[in-house]
């Protein structure tokens, strides 16, 4: 056995004479501080990283063999001298010879286009090739190879063509990082724990760990470097499973929330507050949410229901049933305008009850705010809305029991337990972004979901077009129609002011004044973004709610939440830059009242990928279908980050491919939490100690050492 480190003594005086996986990478052979800091900036900065570094790609080890032995049409690897070389250029496709010899035999090597080898190759080396034979005008012949000229730093063996393809780095090649590691697997039987007994392994056809790590970095063939694959990406998402099921176990059963309970009376009471009938999917959720409120373990729930689904009122249910148990509630939305929003259509519902309630803006300072924050920690206050920046600030409750938050799909578990820090409310968790089940399972997974799938009745159609510029005229004539018929319309624009390096890009400043002065002077048009002063931006919303603005020109400060029934046109320009998701959001604000509503998708495109979005909106109405498609389209990387999630980063599996093993991963992580919480038996060591590693002490698991 090769030693592992070079220096067994490191300089924090700490002896390595057991290599285990904390050991940084720079006592390794072959590693210097130099590299190790290249190392570090892969992201490797142990053994235990360095094993987890994956290569890209593979190579299989070539049969070694004389030169006699070669066969047509096979692949092999043989070594020897070269007895001359020549370069054809003036061929039509110029090729590098040479000639090597063994004691069986002479071959011809052909590289074409190999003019780069004139310095390489030379008469008196001695090379390994590696590569499949042919025959050529009756002689054998091996074309195109690859190869090593021989020499001390190189082994005389085939496995030099053997092994991983690492991902490389700029003074760090794929070669380099294959010698640093080999010796590294020499060590597996001490590196590598198992983390399932025999039975496990058999019933679920996973092999050994050790023999995962070994074959992954150098497989034997194709099908143990598919066994090796299957078993780490079942451990990496195992391991990201059991975080989450340990995260919610701690939540469940270390916290305890206000139970509040749903009597008949208080069911009824908050009913009348809703001037229609509730549809049998919201009834459901309201159920399973009731449900979870009259326990004491905080309530951790998601509320998923398309754009316009009847989400608000499910949301308002759960404050009130909080409200009725003497608990108070905070409504939480990204942006003001939400906020706003969502305290306006509380104040319609409670118009006439004593139910206290206040709107937190950032408008909101000085004594007025010391005064409201006062109340609110004493009690006196029942719904406080604001943004997400509510729990973050100097907000305290006297009795929170319960947090809401709208459109959450861009926080991760993270933020989540961020939300908790004061104490441990039930929590809801709305989004109008429909989760792909796979999503559902990872960034989502520490949740339990309702899910609003039909929206109420009594709403229009909404019909979806794509429009090139041939046909922009005849767009504004037809909106200008939609707009004598007294209905209002969106445009939105993908920036606020335009940039010279991107004249193409309408933006929303610009586009205002010529909509307002050359294309719809008769009507009045205002503008609305992100950086205009709060108080304007209510002032405009208000304005356009009660209907004195026809068209609102803005940029996707709209995305989310506003509800204008009578706006029935949505102008989406430079469609081509939004997502797919982002395009569904926008087109929600429009079918909100029982006409017919129009979504015109505004966008100049020649890009593939661009074009099939497009025309997959104008197909489809349905999020779902829509949020996988763009999965598809995106790959799961853009819309799904573990790091932002608060996951760690997922090396080889990837949630959308290998969806069936994340799905038995989470089954049988959920179950191993459920039997043993803290994994304290002796058998579950292992698993434990890589959760630590992974993880740290954020799942509590090193308060029971
Ligand atoms: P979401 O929050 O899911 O976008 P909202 O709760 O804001 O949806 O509801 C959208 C619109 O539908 C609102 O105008 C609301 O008054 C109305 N609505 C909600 N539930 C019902 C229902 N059961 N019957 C009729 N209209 C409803
Ligand atoms: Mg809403």
């Amino acid at each position: 056995m090769q030693s592992l480190s070079e220096k067994q003594n490191c300089e924090d005086g700490s002896r390595h004479d057991r290599p285990d996986l904390s050991m940084p990478v720079q006592y390794l052979k072959g590693v210097g501080p130099a590299r190790a800091e290249i190392f570090a900036r892969l992201g490797v900065r142990t053994v235990g990283h360095l094993l987890e570094y994956y290569p890209r790609d593979w190579m299989f080890m070539p049969r070694a063999v004389k030169i006699n032995q070669m066969r047509p049409n096979e692949t092999a690897a043989v070594i020897g001298l070269i007895e001359s070389t020549d370069y054809q250029s003036y061929r039509r496709q110029p090729f590098f010879e040479a000639k090597i010899s063994d004691e069986t035999g002479i071959c011809r090597i052909v590289w074409f286009h190999g003019g780069y080898l004139r310095d390489q190759l030379r008469p008196g080396q001695i090379i390994m090739v590696s590569g499949r034979a042919g025959l050529y005008k009756r002689q054998l012949q091996m074309t195109n190879p690859k190869f090593v000229v021989l020499d001390e730093y190189h082994p005389k063996s085939p496995e030099y063509f053997s092994g991983g393809v690492y991902p490389a780095a700029a003074r760090l090649s794929s070669s380099q990082i294959k010698r640093i590691i080999r010796p590294v697997l020499d060590n597996l039987d001490e590196l590598v724990q198992e983390f399932y007994d025999k039975a496990f392994r058999k019933k679920t056809s996973l092999i050994s760990r050790r023999d995962a790590f070994a074959w992954i970095h150098l497989p034997p063939d194709e099908k143990r470097l598919a066994q090796a694959k299957r078993r780490l990406k079942y451990d990496e998402l195992f391991l990201m499973q059991l975080g989450l099921a340990l995260r919610r176990f701690r939540m469940k059963h270390f916290s305890a929330a206000r139970p509040c309970v749903c009597t008949d009376e208080v069911d009824s009471r908050i009913r009348k507050r809703f001037p229609f009938l509730l549809t049998e999917d919201q009834n459901e959720c309201i159920g399973e949410i009731a449900a979870d409120m009259g326990r004491s373990e905080p309530m951790n729930r998601l509320l998923q229901g398309d754009v316009g689904s009847g989400k608000t009122v499910v949301a308002l249910y759960a404050t009130l049933l909080a409200v009725a148990n003497k608990g108070q509630a905070a409504i939480m939305a990204p942006t003001e305008i939400l906020a706003g929003q969502h305290f306006l259509s509380i104040e319609r519902y409670l118009k006439g009850s004593n139910v206290r309630r206040v709107l937190i803006t950032g408008g909101l300072t000085g004594r007025k705010r010391a005064e409201l924050l006062e109340e609110i920690k004493g009690g006196g206050i029942d719904i406080v809305v604001g943004t997400v920046a509510l729990l973050q600030g100097d907000v305290e409750f006297q009795n929170l029991g319960l947090v809401v938050v709208d459109e959450q799909h861009k926080f991760g578990v993270e933020q989540r337990a961020q939300l908790r820090k004061q104490s441990t409310p039930h929590c809801l968790v709305m989004t109008a972004t429909p989760i792909p089940r796979t999503l559902a399972m990872t960034a989502f997974g520490d949740l339990d979901v309702s899910v609003i799938k039909h929206s109420p009745p009594g709403r229009g159609a909404i019909i979806t077009r794509w429009v090139e510029r041939s046909d922009r005229a005849k767009a504004y004539e037809f909106i200008r129609d939609r707009l004598k018929a007294k209905k209002q319309a969106y445009f939105v624009y993908p920036r606020i002011t335009g940039v010279e390096q991107d004249a193409d890009v309408k933006a929303a400043t610009d586009e205002w004044k010529n909509l307002s002065q050359n294309i719809f002077p008769e009507f009045k048009v205002e503008l609305l973004h992100g950086r205009m002063p709060s108080a304007k931006k209510q002032a405009v919303m208000s304005e356009f709610r009660k209907g004195k603005i026809d068209v609102l020109v803005s940029t996707v400060v709209v995305e989310v939440g506003v509800d204008v029934p009578n706006a029935t046109v949505m102008v989406i320009e430079g469609a081509d830059r939004f997502g797919l998701a982002q395009l569904h959001q926008l087109r929600g604000r429009i079918g909100r009242g029982e006409a017919k509503s129009y979504c015109l998708l505004l966008a100049e495109t020649d890009s593939e990928i661009a074009r099939s979005r497009l025309e997959m909106m104008t197909r489809s109405s349905d999020g779902f279908e829509i949020a996988e498609h763009d999965l598809r389209l995106r790959g799961p990387g853009e819309l799904f980050s573990t790091r932002q999630h608060g996951l760690p980063d997922l090396k080889i599996a990837n949630i959308v491919d290998d969806f069936d093993l994340l799905a038995m991963a989470r089954r049988n992580a959920f179950e191993l939490v459920g039997s043993d919480p803290m994994l304290t038996s002796a058998e579950h060591a292992n698993i434990r100690r890589a959760l630590l590693d992974k993880f740290g002490d954020s799942l509590g698991l090193a308060d029971v050492a």
